[in-house]
């Protein structure tokens, strides 16, 4: 298809985006505007049919908006020229038996990479940095049926980084995966937003992950009703909660604290350090 130049540094920028799946239906998204800079890491949140998923599918153009306008580094999203834009976009849904092509994870991984042209030759090396970003470089002859469920979503993971795309979407790539599973992902997202080369988009019901964000998006009934960072949105607990969701572990213990006239001190976010950190 070619590829689009990147004109500034925002990643995302979504401006008064609405959408109707029918003519006279509801709108599933209202109104919604938020610029992600590149190197974020947005958690989005919002109870059942908030609209979490119609966003996502408009970022990658699998719907078109109905009024709105989606510009990633700086391009506009058209019907022309959404192909092009998608490449700037990779993602990792949420079950990971439906994501695994290959008969094993090296075969997986090099699927995206013969869609995309890449030399051959190029192809192992590119394959082992990705495997070992994840943790799974020594699985590469292994079947999937060998792995568990969270090494699957780390080869889904590896076969996205292969491709090297600016803007990762994880939709809700936790939520089918044992405790385990799902520590090993938060790792590799955390990881990610470290390198602070990757802008990471992560629909999730995890209320604990979004302390591992840089900002928060709050849906609620097709509106966004909070972008802020995990502070300001766990702040108003009440307000969280009037939106259906439940509060992080962190949130919990600093309201039974409150409630006993004790605070914590603001930055302490793991167990130890609110231990350490009550007064
Ligand atoms: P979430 O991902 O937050 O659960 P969705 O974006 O899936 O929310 O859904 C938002 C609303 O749109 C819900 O009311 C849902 O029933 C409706 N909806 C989702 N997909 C379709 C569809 N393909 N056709 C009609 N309505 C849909």
């Amino acid at each position: 298809y070619g590829s689009l130049e990147k004109l500034n540094d925002i990643a995302v920028e979504v401006k008064n985006l609405s959408f109707s799946y029918d003519e006279n239906g509801p709108l599933v998204l209202d109104d919604v505007s938020f610029k992600i800079n590149k190197g974020e890491y947005v958690a989005i949140v919002g109870h059942n049919g908030s609209g979490k998923s119609t966003l996502s599918k408009i970022l990658i153009g699998v719907i078109t908006p109905n009024h709105g306008t989606v510009k990633m580094f700086g391009n506009l999203m058209t019907p022309q020229n959404v192909e092009k834009v998608r490449q700037f976009i990779g993602i990792v849904f949420q079950n990971p038996d439906n994501q695994f092509i290959g008969s094993t994870v090296q075969d997986d991984i090099a699927f995206g990479l013969e869609n995309k042209r890449v030399d051959p030759k190029d192809m192992p090396g590119i394959i082992l940095d990705a495997a070992t970003r994840v943790g799974m470089q020594n699985y590469l002859d292994k079947e999937p049926l060998m792995l568990s469920g969270g090494q699957k979503q780390r080869v889904a993971i590896a076969s996205t980084l292969a491709l090297n795309p600016d803007i990762i979407i994880f939709d809700e790539a936790t939520s089918m995966l044992d405790p385990k599973g799902k520590r090993e992902i938060k790792e590799i997202m955390v990881d990610l937003k470290n390198e602070g080369h990757k802008t990471i988009l992560s629909i999730t019901h995890d209320m604990d992950e979004i302390l591992n964000a840089t900002k928060v998006l709050v849906m609620n009934q097709g509106k966004m009703i909070k972008f802020g960072t995990p502070d300001e949105v766990m702040k108003d607990k009440n307000f969280l909660r009037s939106a259906g969701l439940e509060l992080p572990f962190y949130g919990m213990v600093e309201e039974a604290l409150e409630k006993q006239g004790l605070t914590i001190k603001s930055g302490a976010k793991t167990l130890d350090e609110l231990v350490d950190n009550i007064c």
